[in-house]
C-alpha cells in the first residue's frame, strides 16, 4: 500500500509531535485542527514531562533545548492536606526528573517547529470514507484524499469509530477548574507550595497547581452524577460556587478559598476508555494519544504517552516494512497504555474515596520510599 499522503487529525501535543518527527524524516504530513487558531481556547494547566516518554520525545524531535528553556523543574513539589487543613505531607525539593511546562508553551514549541502551512486551522474532520486507494476526509465544504489517516483527535476521536466500538465512559468524578494570579491571591500562593497541592476528604478533593507566569490552576473535584455534571457545565459561575459551597461544607476555610475566590474556567467531567482498549489493525488507519487510550489525569501519563506514541508511530510510518510496522506499534502502545490506564483508574479511586485522605497519604509515602 502507498503511505505517502499522511493526514493527522488533531493538533494537540500528540498530533503536532508526530508531524514534527515525520518532517524530520523527510515526509510531508498535513494536520487538520478544528480550532481556528492556536489561541482559540485555553489549553489547560501545567504538564510534567517524564524522562523516558515526554522528555524522550522532545529529545528525538530535537526540541530539548526549547523545552529546557520553557520548563519549570522547580515546580515539582507535593503537598497533601486533609479536609481540616492539616498538612500531612510536604515535599518541596523532590528528586523526580519531571519538569513542568505550561500546555500553551508546549504547543507553541511544537507549532514553531513545523514547516509553514503544515496545519489546516479551522478544519474539523466530520467524515472519513474509505475508497479503493485510501480515505477521503470531509469537513465543512471540503474533501481531500489521503493514503494514511492518523487519529490524534483526543477523547471524542472521529477516527476511532472506524477501528473500535469502544466509547469513553464517565468515571463518576467531575473537576471544576479555577484560575488564580498569585499577585491577587496570596493565600492560594501560600497554600500551593512550590508545585502541586492536594487536599482530600470523603469522596472529594481540592487541588491547586503552580503554572508559569504567576498563575495557579485550581481543581475542585467530587463524585457527581453525569447529568448533574452536564447541568453544571451550563451553569453560571455563581450557581457553580453555590453548589460547591454546599458540597464542601465543613472543609477548612483556607481550602474553601479556592471555591470562593477563583475565576471559574471550566467544568470537566472525567471520561476514560476501557482499561486495555485495543482494536484490530486496519491498513491506512491508526490512533495515538487520548484517541487510543483516554484515561483520567490521575496517573499524570496522558500527554507523556501521546508524545511517546508519536515517536514510535513516526518510526513505524517511515520504516521499510509497510503497515506491518504500524501493527507492531499498535501492539506496543496497547501494553504500555493498559499499565498507565490501570494506574490512572486506581489514582482516581484513591483520591475520591469514602476513606478520604488515607489512601493518598499512603501512595505519597510509598512514592518517596521507592524514589
Ligand atoms: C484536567 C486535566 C488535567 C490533565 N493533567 C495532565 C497531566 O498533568 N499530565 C499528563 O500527562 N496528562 C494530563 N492530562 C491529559 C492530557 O491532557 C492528554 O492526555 C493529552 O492532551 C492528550 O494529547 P492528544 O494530542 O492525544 O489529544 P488532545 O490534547 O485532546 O488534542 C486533540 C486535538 O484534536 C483536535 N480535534 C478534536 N476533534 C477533531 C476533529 N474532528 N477534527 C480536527 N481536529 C480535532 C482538538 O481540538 C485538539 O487540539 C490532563 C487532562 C485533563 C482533562
Amino acid at each position: 500500500m502507498a503511505m505517502n499522503r499522511i493526514a493527522i487529525i488533531g493538533g494537540g501535543p500528540g498530533g503536532l509531535m508526530l508531524a514534527r518527527l515525520l518532517q524530520r524524516y523527510g515526509r510531508s504530513p498535513m494536520v487538520f485542527e478544528r480550532d481556528s487558531h492556536a489561541d482559540e481556547r485555553p489549553q489547560g494547566g501545567s504538564l510534567d514531562l517524564h524522562s523516558r516518554t515526554g522528555q524522550y520525545a522532545m529529545r528525538r524531535a530535537g526540541l530539548e533545548s526549547r523545552f529546557a528553556a520553557a520548563a519549570r523543574p522547580e515546580n515539582q513539589g507535593d503537598r497533601l492536606y486533609d479536609a481540616d487543613g492539616t498538612l500531612l505531607f510536604d515535599r518541596d525539593e523532590p528528586t523526580d526528573d519531571r519538569p513542568e511546562i505550561d500546555r500553551t508553551a508546549l504547543r507553541k514549541i511544537l507549532l514553531e517547529s513545523l514547516l509553514p502551512d503544515t496545519i489546516r486551522w479551522g478544519c474539523r474532520v466530520a467524515g472519513i470514507t474509505p475508497d479503493d486507494d485510501g480515505f477521503v476526509l470531509a469537513g465543512d465544504g471540503w474533501t481531500e484524499r489521503f493514503d494514511v489517516v492518523i487519529g490524534a483527535d483526543g477523547a471524542w476521536s472521529s477516527v476511532r469509530p472506524l477501528l473500535s466500538d469502544a466509547r469513553p465512559a464517565y468515571e463518576g468524578v467531575t473537576l471544576v477548574e479555577f484560575g488564580f494570579d498569585v499577585a491577587r491571591h496570596p493565600a492560594i500562593d501560600r497554600l500551593t507550595g512550590s508545585g502541586k497541592m492536594f487536599a482530600v476528604g470523603y469522596n472529594r478533593a481540592v487541588i491547586t497547581q503552580r503554572n508559569g507566569f504567576g498563575h495557579i490552576r485550581g481543581y475542585v473535584g467530587l463524585r457527581l452524577a453525569e447529568a448533574t455534571a452536564r447541568e453544571w457545565q451550563a451553569s453560571s459561575p455563581e450557581r457553580l460556587r453555590q453548589a460547591l459551597r454546599a458540597s464542601f461544607t465543613g472543609w477548612a476555610p483556607m481550602l474553601r478559598e479556592v471555591i470562593e475566590t477563583g475565576d471559574v474556567i471550566d467544568v470537566r467531567p472525567l471520561y476514560a476508555l476501557p482499561v486495555g482498549h485495543q482494536w484490530q489493525s486496519r491498513a491506512g488507519l491508526t490512533l495515538l494519544g487520548d484517541a487510543a487510550h483516554l484515561m483520567s489525569p490521575f496517573s499524570g501519563e496522558g500527554v507523556n504517552l501521546a508524545l511517546a506514541d508519536a515517536v514510535d508511530l513516526a518510526e513505524a510510518l517511515t520504516s521499510n516494512d509497510g503497515w506491518t510496522s504500524v501493527t507492531l506499534y499498535e501492539g506496543a502502545i496497547f501494553g504500555r497504555a493498559a499499565t498507565a490506564a490501570k494506574g490512572a483508574a486506581q489514582g482516581l479511586n484513591g483520591a475520591f474515596s469514602p476513606e478520604g485522605v488515607a489512601p493518598v497519604l499512603k501512595h505519597y509515602r510509598t512514592r518517596v520510599t521507592d524514589a
